[in-house]
């Protein structure tokens, strides 16, 4: 079997269709990983993240992996068995976080809020006053199972505030919405590259402050995982280019282009598209008289959980969507599932005309 194009407009929680500009990167012949032009390359990576991650960290690069791993890199290099971490839970990434938290060993006590809703800083507050010893406070930012915008600022003052470390999720946030690492004081964060930073699926950009590095680099015993080491891997972004792992050449080439056009483009101005078109999107579907999931005031642009009254089956709703229409959005996930559409105006799909293409779409298949 070939592969074939199937030439689909991706507007799921992610992958996100991405920019020809982007493929073309990754059809780029291949250079060693070692190969001067590819360290090159490497850096300007790390530089240009630095600028969407809106931070001055020295150890910032993209992981091999996906968003998952990501978290997985944070949470091993931090957490030592033992360590007491709140985690806060809104949705299906919360919940995976605290899996990823207590795999790597830690004692989690959760926060919890309904799906829908974001997480209140009090409650954080009586978790951290009712524990002691907290070392680090580990929230999502953009929460993909419910289109939550969780408000970052309170939480982080609070985590601080009770001398604890502040871990953000952002594998949907960044670059559609502001991730301010330094501002807020965000000792570790980490995405993913499908999403808004629109490049395929593959890589996991992480940044750790001096604090956070502190941490790993003052831990009592070896991170429990090789390949997520931050330590080694960090000796291979860094100044002494120690071979640890083959970098996926092919990927970062495609990440620095994705970065590329994002910082071209400009971050306020991919902010406003992504909020423009994801106004447009919830307005019209409201208008449309179906009901959306993330409580108002709340809603993230970039993804929108929409109910479906009952009686329509959204499940084949959705494949005709992709068979007749060539357009992919998400089916709803835990409480949702089989009554709701996750859509994505993620990255370079956060455009007009796929808003106007999708509405006209929907409007002519609920007849
Ligand atoms: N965190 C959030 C908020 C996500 O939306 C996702 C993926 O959708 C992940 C983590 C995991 O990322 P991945 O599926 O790339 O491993």
């Amino acid at each position: 079997m070939h592969i074939q194009s199937q030439n689909r407009l991706l507007l799921g929680p992610g992958p996100s269709s991405v920019h020809p500009e982007v493929l073309k990167a990754m059809a780029t012949p291949l250079v060693g990983h070692l190969d001067p032009y590819f360290l090159q390359v490497m850096s300007d990576t790390q530089g240009m993240l630095r600028k969407v991650f809106q931070t001055d960290n020295q150890l910032t690069l993209a992981m091999s992996g996906t968003g998952s791993a990501g978290m997985e890199t944070v949470f091993v290099n931090l957490v030592e068995p033992g360590d007491r971490v709140i985690v806060c839970i809104a949705g299906v990434f919360g919940e995976r976080m605290k899996d990823v938290a207590e795999r790597s060993g830690a004692e989690v006590i959760t926060v919890e809020t309904p799906w829908g809703r974001a997480i209140e800083p009090d409650q954080v507050e009586k978790a951290l006053k009712a524990t002691p010893g907290v070392k680090a406070v580990a929230i999502v930012h953009a929460e993909t199972s419910t289109g939550v915008r969780q408000p970052l600022e309170e939480i982080a003052r609070l985590a601080h505030d009770y001398g604890a470390l502040f871990i953000v999720d952002a594998v949907t946030s960044l670059g559609g919405i502001p991730v301010e690492v330094d501002k807020l004081g965000i000792d570790a964060c980490y995405s993913g590259t499908q999403k808004c930073l629109g490049a395929p699926p593959g890589l996991a950009p992480v940044t750790l402050n001096a604090r956070a590095l502190e941490v790993v680099r003052n831990r009592t015993k070896k991170v429990q995982s090789w390949y997520l080491d931050l330590n080694m891997i960090a000796n291979y972004w860094g100044e002494d280019r120690f071979y640890h792992h083959t970098a996926p050449i092919s990927m970062i080439f495609s990440l620095h282009e994705a970065l590329r056009l994002l910082l071209d483009e400009g971050l306020e101005n991919a902010f406003t598209r992504h909020a423009q078109n994801g106004e447009l999107l919830q307005s019209e579907l409201q208008k449309m008289g179906l009901e959306l999931f993330a409580a108002e005031g709340f809603r993230l642009p970039q993804l929108t959980s929409v109910v479906f009254p009952d009686g329509v089956n959204e499940g084949q709703l959705r494949k005709q969507l992709l068979e007749e229409y060539g357009i992919e959005v998400g089916g709803g996930l835990g409480s949702l599932k089989g009554r709701a559409w996750r859509i994505g105006l993620l990255g370079y799909s956060s455009q007009k005309r796929n808003v106007v293409l999708l509405l006209q779409a929907m409007k002519e298949l609920l007849g």
